[in-house]
């Protein structure tokens, strides 16, 4: 029997709206809601899972009023509200953006053309590689950068974790209760992550920690079998024995679609004024795509928050 996918199967559009939000992480999705509430005809468009890098979070303690929710469903509360008030959803990847005329035009994956006064990048970012041999060959056979996807996988088995940060640091937490042994590989001798989750780690009792080390190959045969890790400091290597290596070494911002027409960092991270709005008229970002001091679930919210009430006077 022939399969029809009903979506490439039909006409390309072209719709207008008030506001076109890329991205439905916590950012996009508490603009949508804002925008929504504020009777803005309102679309968020999202290439993968609405909720953003929180679905690959195995549990959330620190988003007020939530002392313990998972990330997918507080990502689903999320949508769920956005939802509920009268956003628009489409499962759409962006390709093309004209954003430099009063009319702003978004073009799709679909072939769909929407067009809107305001644009919102909620775009978030994607984890960081090492660049080490056997990273890209050993992915999905022991290389990963999701411990709550693959960490099932690694059943009391040996692990190593690489980074010092919070998604390090709480993901190798996640890990101890599956893996026999979970290390954590970090180039200094501190940790970055917030002292509470540390203290955490600290206690559990099969962590390890290997402390002024980077991790420079990743090998084995059919999947990952070893790791070598080299001691920035006395520059002895070793070969670590491990069934899996998960990567949490920071983020790189998914800007590349504005890159030429909004201003960013040199880390490619957008710049913004404290209302969110960028170099360009009507162009907002917020989330982890901006350039900011803290990126939490709270703080993306916010500012997803502050953009869509701040765009409200393009409509007054
Ligand atoms: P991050 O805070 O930027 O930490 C990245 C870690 O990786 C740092 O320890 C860094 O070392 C290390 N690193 C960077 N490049 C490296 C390289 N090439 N080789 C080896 N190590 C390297 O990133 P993140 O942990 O992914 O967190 C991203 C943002 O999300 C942060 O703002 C974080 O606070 C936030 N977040 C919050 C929560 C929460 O509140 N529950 C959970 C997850 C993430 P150095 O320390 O030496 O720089």
């Amino acid at each position: 029997m022939a399969m029809f996918n009903l979506s490439s199967m039909s006409k390309p559009t072209q719709s207008a709206y008030d506001v076109v939000i890329v991205g439905a992480g916590p950012g996009g999705l508490s603009a949508a809601l804002y925008a929504a509430r504020a009777r803005l005809k309102t679309l968020i468009l999202e290439r993968a899972t609405e909720g953003g890098q929180i679905t690959l979070t195995n549990v959330v303690e620190d988003y007020p009023g939530f002392d313990l929710i998972t990330g997918q469903e507080l990502a689903d509360k999320f949508t769920e509200h956005a939802r509920k008030f009268g956003t628009n959803f489409a499962n759409e990847e962006v390709v093309e953006m004209d954003l430099t005329g009063e009319v702003k035009k978004i073009k799709t994956d679909l072939g769909n053309e929407y067009t809107s006064k305001v644009v919102i990048m909620a775009t978030g970012s994607n984890p960081r590689k090492l660049g080490v041999p056997g990273e890209d060959e050993f992915a999905n056979r022991g290389v990963s950068y999701c411990a709550v996807c693959d960490g099932s996988f690694f059943k009391d088995k040996r692990l190593v974790v690489v980074g010092g940060g919070d998604s390090a640091v709480e993901e190798a937490i996640y890990l101890s209760k599956i893996a026999s042994e979970v290390t954590i590989v970090h180039r200094r001798d501190k940790l970055r992550a917030q002292k509470i989750v540390q203290e955490r780690a600290f206690k559990i009792p099969n962590m390890k920690f290997v402390w002024n080390s980077i991790v420079t190959e990743i090998g084995g045969n059919n999947s990952v079998e070893y790791v070598t890790i080299k001691n920035v400091k006395s520059g002895e290597l070793t070969k670590h024995p491990t069934s899996g290596v998960f990567i949490y070494i920071g983020l790189v911002p998914n800007s590349e679609l504005v890159k030429d027409i909004v201003k960013t960092d040199e880390h490619g991270f957008i710049l913004t004024n404290e209302r969110m709005e960028t170099n360009v008229k009507g162009v907002y970002a917020v989330g982890d795509v901006r350039k900011t001091v803290l990126r939490q679930v709270v703080t993306a919210a916010a500012d997803g928050a502050i953009a869509a009430i701040d765009l409200g006077k393009y409509f007054d």
